[in-house]
């Protein structure tokens, strides 16, 4: 016993975000995410939101601020192409590739994923490498037993 045991991934592996924090999401944003997959059931490739469910919160905020700053600067071609975890923390791709305000405020988000649980959404958490997957968890997050 111990000897090549394989720890249950739950603490290392990126689940996507829950479908109705994502619904929630598209309902509330509608031009950022109309590129993304609509209904995962009806059209099986693309992809939604590739993060855990604790950096909901700071996605929502930063389509708020996204969709403030296009209703000052209207630019309708503007939309996510890729948001997820890489590296334990936020990326976002876009299309057509962001204005410089646009950019500052995903930039922002990308800051505040640095430190927030991406599986519960603490504030204060670190980036985390665990066999060979860097993760950004809080505390309680973390794998034990290492
Ligand atoms: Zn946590």
């Amino acid at each position: 016993m111990g000897i090549g045991y394989a720890r249950p991934a739950n603490h290392q592996k990126t689940a996507p975000v829950r479908t109705e924090l994502e619904q929630r999401l598209r309902q509330a944003h509608p031009q950022l995410f109309r590129h993304l997959r609509v209904d995962p059931l009806a059209v099986p490739i693309g992809r939604g939101i590739e993060t855990d469910d604790g950096w909901y919160e700071l996605i929502d905020r930063l389509c708020s601020r996204l969709d403030e700053e296009l209703a000052r600067t209207p630019d309708p071609a503007f939309a996510f192409e890729q948001v997820k975890q890489k590296f334990g923390v936020l990326r976002v791709y876009t299309t057509p590739p962001a204005n410089a305000r646009l950019t500052g405020l995903i930039a922002d988000a990308v800051g505040e994923s640095r430190t927030t649980c991406e599986p519960c959404g603490a504030t204060g958490a670190t980036l985390v490498t665990h066999a060979g997957t860097m993760r950004t968890l809080c505390e309680a997050c973390r794998p034990k037993g290492d």
